[in-house]
């Protein structure tokens, strides 16, 4: 009999039967580089094709990660944290102007601190942001059939989109000297609600516009909060 390293189920065949994990895993070859590899490239699975589904029908394959297959898409937290990442790369070698999130103020004050912060770990203040646009979503949406994580998933997706748009414009800008960045700001934000609007109610035009409302109301809170903690712990110092 063998005993199944995941599960502790006994059994005779090579998987087993009530996990199905394989009793014996291949050692990792030639083939295995190459096939993880193709995986990650693969149109058909993987983060192209990831990208692929969240412009051509954003709400539709968000849907379907949802309710139905968890497969074919990449893991939305991965997914945001590497395209955040990918972002910050490109900012670092283009030194575009960055059309994201920017702030000045006073060079001693904590709300810079903060926002310095945000600034230099996009992929965990993308996460951040999330909450707050998704607390709006969850409210303007009440009457629909999603949990707040189900909608955190959504704005994993769609955020992580909005972070490759603005690579895109930065990298052009970066090579042509053009200042596309706001551009580029506005089609991310044209992206957001058309996905997210798509997401709760395609053929809704009202979905569209609440999708429009939460990501500036969700946007302005992360702001009020940061621009607020950073004064109350500047008075406390
Ligand atoms: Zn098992």
């Amino acid at each position: 009999m063998n005993v199944c390293k995941k599960c502790d189920s006994e059994f005779e065949s090579n998987y087993c039967p009530n996990c199905g994990h394989p009793q014996v895993i291949e050692r990792i070859n030639g083939r295995y580089i190459l096939s993880e590899i193709a995986s990650v490239l693969n149109f058909q699975k993987g983060i192209l094709y990831t990208i692929k589904e969240l412009l051509i029908r954003p709400g539709q394959s968000i849907r379907t990660f949802i309710s139905e297959d968890r497969n074919r898409l990449v893991k939305p937290i991965m997914f945001i944290l590497i395209t955040s990442l990918i972002y910050t790369i490109l900012l670092s070698i283009f030194h575009f102007e960055d059309g994201y999130l920017s702030y000045s103020g006073d060079k001693e004050s904590t709300t810079l601190k903060i926002f310095k912060w945000v600034q230099g770990n996009y992929g965990y203040s993308n996460i951040v942001m999330s909450i707050f646009i998704g607390l709006w979503l969850k409210i303007l949406f009440r009457k629909y059939p999603f949990n707040f994580f189900e909608i955190i998933i959504l704005l994993c997706f769609v955020m992580g989109v909005g972070m490759l748009i603005y690579s895109a414009f930065g990298i052009v800008q970066g090579l042509t000297h053009i200042n596309l960045m706001q551009f580029g700001a506005f089609v991310g934000f044209v992206y957001t609600t058309y996905a997210v609007g798509q997401f709760f109610e395609k053929r809704k035009l009202l979905s569209y516009v609440k999708a429009f409302f939460a990501y500036i109301l969700g946007m302005l809170t992360f702001t009020f909060i940061a621009v607020g903690a950073g004064i109350l712990i500047d008075l406390i110092k």
